[in-house]
């Protein structure tokens, strides 16, 4: 092994995700844009499974080549890079055009030894193949990362991430990401888009819009003009969303909070433009339990502006996640966050017990609550939010929804509505109806309810 360089690494167009590493894994892009942006999507998965890029052969656990096999001289290009990659590291994964047919067992004589194989836009081979060969080493951390867990195994075809700034200017005692990953960097608003235009053009449907505090986008750099398709655009979550809107898929806001300007997007919701749900990490109701976490906007009257939002928006689906038994908490905070919940009628919710994150100052706080506590007051916590749950999707019945298709299995379709986000809220099942592929859009009427998911049928 080496330190060549990895001849024709693309440029990366995603940060990490994710604190510690699970293995190093590095790509080889060759051939047309298209390539590129199979290759970047790759690349996306691979970070967001907390995989860090490697630009050598010689700390890359394993290499990608991604080939192409338009003509014969691209063709001998990528088998020359396949070979290179095999001298130099020799633990190698190959996707891409040639991945197939004949040129799939050419390259299997010539190179007996690579790991695996597989065609064009086969992102979830690639990444069975990574996993395979290098396993994912860290634990996924509900405190830490931005991907849900299912969402990390999966590579999705239809819809995307897109992390629009890497680390957070708060200092929430029980998080340690600040002092990993520094202080707010948001990216250059043309980047984004050119990002989310690549997305789009390979077939993605929804924009996830990720980071670890989304409404703080451009904060960094005083909201600098930026320019994208040759127009100054601001760099700014309105004017982001504003422009991502024009791409004519779903844009859906994750990790945003409370601040006031969140308040300016509610137009973009109100006309359509953008989905009208947020992903808000509340965490808690008490004022005495935000403090102590010392969370971003934890000042301000949550219900009052939940309420302004949802006269402005009336189809407004609200999202969150909690923590119970943080360090402090007493039966009396508990309480009113049981009774917040009933107000404040989310639509969508998870709850965590707190646990201690190595190095994180929570630790250091008095009164830890007892675990067997914690997991009462969990249950509570779930118990009220299945009612509240069960009751407003029950008010979904008889009314038509767009529903995006994720899933075609044997026993019909299975999608979401505007309402729910992948792998963190319900789904739409479709019984018995198979005329239809993952990432088509349907209208659909709602029959049926129950405390997460609704079913329907589609309409003729
Ligand atoms: S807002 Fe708080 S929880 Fe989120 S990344 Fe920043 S410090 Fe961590």
């Amino acid at each position: 092994m080496t330190d060549k360089p990895v001849s024709e690494g693309i440029s990366l167009t995603a940060e990490d995700t994710q604190i510690s590493s699970n293995g190093r894994v590095g790509m080889v892009s060759l051939g047309c844009p298209k390539n590129s942006v199979d290759s970047e999507k790759i690349l996306t998965q691979l970070q967001l499974n907390g995989y860090e890029i490697s630009n050598n052969y010689s700390d890359a656990d394993v290499v990608v080549v991604n080939t192409c096999g338009f003509i014969d001289a691209a063709k001998q290009e990528s088998l020359d890079a396949i070979r290179e990659a095999m001298t130099e590291n020799g633990k190698v994964i190959v996707t891409g055009c040639m991945g197939k047919g004949a040129d799939a067992e050419l390259i299997k004589e010539e190179n007996p030894g690579v790991l695996a194989i597989t065609g064009a836009h086969a992102y979830e081979e690639v990444m069975d193949a990574v996993h395979e060969w290098v396993p994912p080493t860290q634990a996924h951390n509900p405190f830490i990362d931005l991907v849900p867990e299912e969402g990390v195994k999966l590579t999705p075809r239809h819809y995307s991430y897109l992390k629009i700034s890497e680390g957070c200017n708060h200092s929430c005692t029980f998080c340690i990401i600040p002092d990993m990953r520094g202080k707010l960097v948001s990216r250059p608003v043309g980047d984004v888009l050119d990002e989310a235009k690549r997305l789009v053009a390979a077939g993605t449907k929804e924009l996830l819009v990720i980071s670890q505090d989304t409404s703080a986008y451009g904060v960094d750099v005083k909201y600098r003009t930026g320019f994208w398709d040759g127009m100054p655009v601001k760099t700014k979550l309105y004017d982001l969303c504003e422009q991502m809107s024009k791409l004519g898929v779903w844009v859906r806001l994750h990790y945003v909070y409370p601040y006031p300007s969140v308040d300016d997007i509610m137009p973009l919701m109100a006309a359509g433009k953008i989905l009208p749900y947020l992903d808000i990490p509340f965490q808690h109701a008490s004022p005495r339990i935000l403090k102590l976490m010392k969370r971003p906007a934890h000042a301000e009257n949550t219900l009052e502006r939940i309420k302004k939002w949802r006269q402005q928006v009336p189809n407004l689906v609200l999202r969150s996640t909690f923590v119970v038994g943080f360090p402090g908490e007493t039966e009396e905070d508990f309480q009113l966050l049981l009774d917040w919940l009933d107000e404040a009628e989310l639509d969508r919710v998870g709850c965590f017990k707190y646990s201690p994150v190595e190095g994180a100052k929570a630790n250091e706080l008095p009164d830890h609550v007892p675990e067997e506590i914690q997991q009462q007051r969990w249950e509570r916590f779930m118990a009220k939010a299945q009612q509240i749950s069960t009751r407003k999707l029950a008010q979904r019945i008889g009314q038509t929804m767009t529903v995006l298709i994720d899933e075609v299995d044997e026993d019909g379709a299975i999608g979401r509505t505007y309402a729910d986000a992948p792998n963190i809220d319900g789904m739409v099942y479709l019984n018995d109806f198979h005329d239809c592929q993952p990432g088509d859009l349907l209208e659909v009427v709602i029959e049926h309810s129950d405390e997460y998911d609704l079913w329907g049928s589609p309409l003729s």
